[in-house]
């Protein structure tokens, strides 16, 4: 048996099943490429979900863990640190937000923007407590407690794990006349992904952020983006609502920011707001720690001197061309922006076979539905490598006719 083989029989063996991994072991990483424990690499065109836009343990980030593990790591929001209000003030500076509330994962700034816009909503706007609606759209992903997922239309992401939380109602994505007609006197806030990632990058039409925003501002409810996977230049854009030139009034952050190597999540909204939060109203033991502080700091640096945005503009679009230019009867469709792309294929079509064909061809990806493959390396990918990396996805869907006869 290789060895990763029996690797991959122990984490089936000693690991809970909640998840169903491509067969492939990582052992090391290095901005696009990662190998396994034989030696054979790979490039990785999903990066951890969006979470390693800079690239597998860049030497800046990487730098700035080591540097700040051996001062101080951890001393809770108890006391002060030294590192904490650095990483903030970058943060607003480079998102345009007077403050930020520093969490740890994406589930965790969804669930505080939740609470911000209930606290909001019952401090502020004067709903009772307890009624406060928001929200959210169908086919959407904001995480997996159970408050978040009480409003998954994704039964295997929401079935028995009832009682569910109340409080949420779902409407139809990309839909501004039902997002109009939902909101009533208790509403306080839409809850929205401006890119659906996890849905299989389903993109809205053109408007439909703007129109969200106009819609948020006259009925006075608050307009909530979770960028925790489209932030961070994802999309070609600091932030995908930057395509239609929209500032939200919170947004959700996770992923990138920890720069793929440690958990660092934030909400960021204007003083008005964030001041609904007072003392010992809510908090996390880690949230705002000088080690995921410092790599956060770095983590942002690289993004911007590194002008990961135009390079994901750019690159996205090349992808996309020579994708589409691509042999294949069996693609229906590539969308995405930036290097948040998808390639869906005929509906009844099942792509693991061909995730696993390109696996075989060196290339990374996951499916995210049967049908469509995500294709998301990180943003610091080379022109030269992206060439590769598309050669080698052409071998396999020009053939694909063989993989799905054998
Ligand atoms: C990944 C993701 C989350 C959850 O982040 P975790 O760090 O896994 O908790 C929330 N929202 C969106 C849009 C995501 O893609």
């Amino acid at each position: 048996m290789s060895k990763s083989q029996s690797i991959i029989e122990q984490a089936e063996r000693f690991g809970a099943h909640n998840y169903h991994p491509l067969p492939v072991v990582i052992a090391e990483a290095e901005g696009v490429v990662v190998r396994d424990p034989e030696g054979k690499e790979y490039m990785d065109f999903l990066s951890a979900y969006s979470a390693v836009n800079q690239g597998h343990r860049h030497p800046r980030i990487i730098g700035a863990l080591k540097a700040q593990a051996d001062r101080c790591t951890l001393t809770s929001r108890a006391f002060h640190n030294d590192r904490m209000g650095e990483f903030l003030e970058k943060l607003c500076a480079y998102t345009g937000f007077e403050m930020a509330l520093p969490m740890n994962t994406g589930a965790e700034a969804v669930e505080t923007a939740i609470k911000l816009a209930r606290r909001w909503g019952s401090l502020v706007k004067g709903v009772e407590n307890g009624r406060q609606r928001i929200i959210v759209c169908e086919d959407n992903f904001h995480g997996r407690t159970s408050t978040i997922i009480s409003f998954s239309t994704d039964a295997e992401a929401h079935d028995h794990y009832g009682p569910y939380t109340p409080g949420f109602e779902i409407i139809p994505y990309d839909d501004t006349g039902a997002l109009e007609g939902a909101i009533d006197g208790d509403t306080v806030a839409f809850l929205f992904e401006p890119i659906q990632g996890e849905a299989g990058v389903a993109l809205p039409r053109e408007g439909f952020l703007a129109e969200v925003r106009r819609i948020c501002t006259d009925r006075k409810i608050l307009m909530i983006a979770d960028e925790v996977q489209t932030g961070f230049c994802r999309t070609g854009r600091r932030f995908a609502c930057e395509h239609e030139g929209v500032r939200p009034d919170v947004m959700t952050l996770g992923k990138a920011l920890g720069g793929g190597v440690f958990p660092v999540s934030a909400v960021v909204a204007d003083r008005e707001l964030m001041g609904v939060f007072e003392p010992n109203t809510h908090g996390s033991t880690f949230g705002g720690n000088p080690l995921g502080a410092a790599v956060a700091i770095a983590a942002l640096e690289v993004l911007e001197d590194e002008e990961l945005d135009a390079r994901a503009e750019r690159l996205g679009k090349r992808f996309r061309e020579r994708i589409a230019d691509m042999k294949c009867d069996r693609i229906r469709q590539v969308r995405g922006k930036g290097l948040l792309n998808a390639v869906v294929f005929d509906d009844d079509f099942e792509a693991w076979d061909v995730c696993l064909a390109l696996r075989d061809a060196g290339i990374l990806a996951k499916q995210t539905h049967g049908n469509i493959i995500r294709f998301a390396p990180p943003l610091v990918i080379g022109e030269d490598e992206l060439d590769v990396a598309i050669e080698r996805i052409r071998a396999v869907f020009e053939q694909i006719e063989e993989l799905v006869r054998s």
